[in-house]
């Protein structure tokens, strides 16, 4: 059962990274818990007159870089453990792309479909208030995550505004643009996943014109990489959202999927294309193939089904360690979460330093500079893999894992 609870697979993975690198003890004990963990319970009032005390935790990993980063999550089962495992993945992920951040997250235990608006917005000005005494933009950033969107962001940086007394936009980031969002948010998860696979194919022999992808997951992640997929000259053979996946050998027309998409809510009804089940798209054989949706989709027991050379994991936490290994012995290249979806945070990165400049980019200049991060993030992972002779995930903990470290021992500990 403990190897299902997140936290302990954040630290289980931290550990076997750490291992390998020979990290000196001291060094591990300090990152392998988080610096800060605040629960708050606060009461809002619902639209029916009553009082509902929610709970919600903000969780700080590390800041030995820079101030922390991550979204918040509004779902009924965040729990702080769930809360913590992300904090500490959000230090490794800003440290794989080298921006001068540390690692954070949070979330609300509550059932936002179930909520007016009126509700969510009460529910978010009071939380926001609650953790104020921790995010600030010298401090800590929120973002959105799982149910929360830039409306979301919009009633925080209003709230934290409202106590300081003059507008504070780089509190959060995925704000709308009309109050200091970037341009160039939505997408930036899918393109700095391509900006990464447009390296990677070279490594394996392959080409993005003519190869076959496979994605599993339609939303923001994966509905922008299709887009970015077909741009690069791949044919996208199947994809899925929660009710299902569509597959046609041929090539899916996105264009139309994502109509279909809009227009019923599910892409399971366009017409040109074979019905398939989730499971069964992940086994589709196809050069790439993109997980965009949930956790533990790729594991030990389907791993060895699984027919491709690349896949690129838009979504957090996909592949199972044992899955890890299995690919990797097959000679799959596996593009981890934290260098793949790193894009998101990267572009949330920029949205903050235009705040703090009040001076805003064009979109092209975004992309240039995404584009650069991405891919010496990419060959810096993979020189690790050449040179420690590991497989691409123990390769990215690594390099986040030491320039953290090397942070940590130059700051030296206070006092
Ligand atoms: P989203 O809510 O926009 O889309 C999720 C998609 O997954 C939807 O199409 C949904 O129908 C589908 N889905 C749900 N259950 C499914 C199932 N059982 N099988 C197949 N598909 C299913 O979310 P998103 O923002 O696209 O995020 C997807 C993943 O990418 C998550 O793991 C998220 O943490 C990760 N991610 C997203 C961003 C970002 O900027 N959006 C950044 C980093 C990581």
């Amino acid at each position: 059962m403990s190897e299902l609870n997140p936290w302990k697979v954040a630290q289980k993975q931290f550990d076997e990274a750490a291992e390998v690198m020979g990290l000196e003890p001291d060094l591990r004990e300090v990152l392998r818990e988080p610096k800060r963990e605040l629960t708050v319970h606060f009461p809002v009032k619902m639209d029916d007159g009553t009082i509902k005390v929610f709970t919600g935790h903000r969780v700080q990993h590390n800041q030995a870089r820079g101030p922390s980063k991550g979204g918040i999550r509004y779902a009924p089962d965040v729990t702080l453990d769930e809360v913590k495992a992300l904090a500490m993945w959000m230090t490794w992920k800003t440290a794989v792309v080298n921006i001068p951040y540390g690692g954070a997250k949070g979330g609300v235990r509550c059932n936002p479909k179930e909520m007016s608006q009126a509700e969510l917005e009460r529910l978010t000005r009071r939380f926001a208030t609650e953790i104020s005494i921790l995010i600030g933009p010298e401090k800590d950033i929120p973002a959105p995550d799982v149910n929360t969107n830039p409306q979301v962001m919009a009633w925080i940086m209003d709230t934290i505004s409202m106590h300081k007394g003059y507008s504070v936009p780089g509190v959060v980031t995925g704000k709308p643009l009309e109050i200091g969002g970037s341009k160039g948010r939505n997408v930036a998860t899918s393109l700095g996943g391509q900006y990464v696979v447009r390296e990677a194919v070279k490594r394996v022999g392959l080409q993005l014109p003519g190869a076959k992808v496979v994605i599993q997951g339609f939303g923001n992640a994966g509905m922008y990489s299709a887009q970015f997929m077909v741009e690069d000259g791949a044919t996208v053979i199947a994809v899925s959202d929660s009710k299902g996946g569509i597959y046609n050998p041929k090539g899916l027309n996105i264009d139309e999927v994502i109509k279909v998409k809009q227009e019923t809510g599910s892409v399971i009804n366009y017409k040109d294309a074979d019905r398939v089940s989730n499971k069964e798209l992940l086994e589709i054989p196809n050069d790439i193939l993109v997980p965009a949706a949930l956790e533990n989709q790729i594991t030990e027991e389907n791993a060895d089904r699984i027919q491709t050379k690349i896949i690129l994991e838009l979504a957090n936490g996909p592949t199972t360690p044992e899955a890890d290994k299995i690919l990797w012995d097959k000679g799959v290249l596996i593009l981890p979460d934290i260098l793949a979806n790193a894009g998101g945070v990267t572009v949330s990165y920029f949205e903050w330093v235009q705040d703090i400049y009040s001076f805003f980019w064009e979109e092209d200049e975004i992309r240039r500079q995404l584009e650069r991060i991405m891919q010496q993030a990419y060959y810096s992972v993979m020189e690790k893999v050449d040179s420690l002779k590991v497989n691409p995930r123990i390769a990215a903990y690594i390099l986040a894992i030491d320039r953290v470290a090397r942070a940590t021992k130059i700051r030296g500990i206070y006092p």
